[in-house]
């Protein structure tokens, strides 16, 4: 029953398009929706409505799902994609949604292979076979305000593109063994450079947990502060601009 109510869902989705008030949601919350061109706007609703339509939506906690959360929430995923291939996120199954930070209890994993049973506030979660996690106060709170350098969902889609090639180590799929030897050498500095505590203002130090985290963090700041990491670590923004295909540096006027 399940499977046949969603493929109806998904079919009606999709033959509905991109809804006009869903634009004008975009324009209204999403901060970087208006320095995007024309044509990026047209590939990014129909990377956003493919999410919608295909992905299983989930509220947590009695909270309930609305158009307004889907459309958010695949908009600055699909950010991430506009120039990579449009299945990218075939590893993503489930978006659970939960209204605010919540507290994970009992015993977790902070890090690979650390278990822990400190009450832990999670913003966003990803892993390999679990849903995607994200606190609803905060996709609206990084999509309103650009150029801060945090961004929960590019963090957490973020972490399911390094996971596409079957681990989360924080390199990507990359095209060659040329592009794969230059991304290390260049991303082992600058992880190094975070660890030691020497990342600067676009690098944070929670980057510095492990390299999974560096992409994660890295790509937060490569396309939400992306002239800061631009000046900071020109090596790193050129390795991720050849990785997205996206030079979002040049998309900020001077003085916006
Ligand atoms: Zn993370």
């Amino acid at each position: 029953m399940f499977g046949f109510r969603h493929h109806r869902m998904r079919e009606e989705r999709l033959a509905a398009g991109f809804l006009p008030e869903w634009r004008a949601l975009l324009a209204d919350r999403f901060g970087f929706y208006p320095m995007l061109s024309d044509d990026e706007r047209g590939r990014l609703e129909g990377l956003a409505l493919g999410l919608i339509a295909d992905k299983h939506w989930e509220a947590a906690n009695g909270f309930e799902l609305r158009d307004e959360i889907m459309v958010m929430i695949s908009a600055q995923a699909a950010m991430l994609i506009l120039d990579l291939p449009a299945d990218s996120y075939r590893n993503v199954h489930t978006i659970l949604v939960h209204p605010t930070t919540y507290v994970l209890q009992g015993p977790h994993s902070q890090v690979a292979g650390l278990v822990s049973d400190e009450p832990m506030p999670i913003l966003g979660l990803a892993d390999f076979n679990g849903p995607v996690l994200l606190a609803w106060d905060t996709v609206l709170d990084d999509a309103r305000h650009p150029g801060t350098g945090h961004n929960v969902v590019f963090h957490e889609f973020a972490h399911k593109i390094d996971m596409l090639d079957g681990t989360a180590d924080g390199t990507p799929p990359l095209a060659d063994r040329a592009q794969f030897d230059h991304w290390v050498a260049v991303c082992t500095k600058a992880y190094e450079q975070v660890v030691e505590g020497r990342g600067g203002r676009s690098l944070r130090e929670y980057g510095g947990v492990n390299p999974g985290e560096f992409f994660a963090v890295a790509t937060e700041s490569f396309f939400d502060d992306s002239v800061l990491l631009r000046a900071e670590h020109p090596d790193l923004y050129g390795v991720l601009r050849d990785f997205y295909r996206q030079d979002p540096a040049t998309r900020v006027k001077p003085g916006a």
